[in-house]
C-alpha cells in the first residue's frame, strides 16, 4: 500500500474520488462484489468513510433516523443495528450504555460503522487502495480512459471515474454548474442567497474528523 499517485501501477477499473459516505459505499459494493476490479479510493481529507456528515466528534450530534432503520445496504435494513449490538464499545465510547432500536445514536459512531465496511472491505480479494490526495484535473484520453491528476502532480488512469465530491459551498455553486452546463446562470436573488448560506453554516458547524481508516 501507499499513498503516492506516481507509484500506482495504474489503471485502475475504477478511481473514487471523494471517502465521504457516498465514495465509501460505492467502494465497499465494488469489493463485495468480488469481481475481482482494480479500485482506487481517493480523499483529499486524512479520515477516510466519515465525510462532512459523520466527521464529528461531538456524541451530542445525533443521526436523524433510528438505529432500527438507519444502514448501508437498503436490503439489510437492520444492518447498522446488528452492528451496533455486536460493538458496545463504540456506544460506550459516545457515552450510550443502552440500546434501544428507535434511539437516535450519535452520527459519530456511525462513522465508526462506515469505516469498519471500508475495513472489511480492505481485506477481500481485489484491490482496494485507499489514496490521500486532493483531485485537481480530470480529463478523457483517447480511447476513452480517464486522466486524474492530484495536486501533489502525480497521474493516474481509470476506465471509470466515480465523483463522489460532496456538496460545493453555496457561493461555488454557481461557478461549477456554468461549467459543467454551459448554460446561462440564474442570479440567486439575496433571499436565496441567506437561505442557502444558513443550511449551509447549520450544516458544515460539525465538521471535525476522527481517525482511522488512514491514507496508505
Ligand atoms: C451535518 C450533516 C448531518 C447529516 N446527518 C444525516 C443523518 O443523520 N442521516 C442521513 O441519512 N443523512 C444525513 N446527512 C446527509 C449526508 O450528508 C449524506 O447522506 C452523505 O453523508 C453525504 O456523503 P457524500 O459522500 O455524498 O459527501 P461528503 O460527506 O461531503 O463527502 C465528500 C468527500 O469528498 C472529498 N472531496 C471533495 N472533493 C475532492 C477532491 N477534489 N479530491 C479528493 N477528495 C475530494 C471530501 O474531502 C469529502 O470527504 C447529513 C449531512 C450533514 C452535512
Amino acid at each position: 500500500m501507499n499513498n503516492e499517485l506516481n507509484e500506482l501501477k495504474a489503471p485502475y477499473d475504477v478511481v473514487i474520488v471523494g471517502s465521504g459516505y457516498s465514495g465509501t459505499m460505492v467502494a465497499v459494493h465494488l469489493a463485495r462484489a468480488q469481481r475481482g476490479l482494480r479500485v482506487a479510493l481517493i480523499d483529499r481529507s486524512k479520515t477516510f468513510g466519515r465525510g462532512v456528515a459523520y466527521g464529528t466528534t461531538d456524541p451530542k450530534h445525533l443521526l436523524n433516523v433510528p438505529a432500527d432503520q438507519m444502514g448501508a445496504f437498503p436490503d439489510d435494513i437492520g444492518h447498522f443495528y446488528r452492528w451496533l449490538k455486536a460493538h458496545p464499545a463504540n456506544l460506550g465510547a459516545a457515552g450510550i450504555h443502552e440500546l434501544r432500536p428507535d434511539a437516535f445514536i450519535p452520527r459519530l459512531v456511525f462513522g465508526d460503522y462506515i469505516q469498519d465496511l471500508l475495513r472489511e472491505a480492505c481485506a477481500l480479494p481485489g484491490t482496494l487502495d485507499i489514496i490521500r490526495d486532493e483531485i485537481v484535473d480530470l480529463t478523457r484520453r483517447e480511447g476513452g480512459s480517464f486522466q486524474l491528476i492530484g495536486k501533489s502532480g502525480s497521474k493516474l488512469e481509470a476506465a471509470q471515474v466515480v465523483l463522489a465530491l460532496g456538496n460545493f459551498p453555496p457561493g461555488e455553486a454557481e461557478r461549477e454548474r456554468r461549467v459543467v452546463h454551459e448554460q446561462p446562470v440564474r442570479r440567486r436573488s439575496s433571499c436565496e442567497a441567506r437561505r442557502a448560506g444558513r443550511h449551509f453554516d447549520h450544516w458544515h458547524g460539525t465538521n471535525e474528523s476522527r481517525s482511522a481508516p488512514h491514507a496508505r
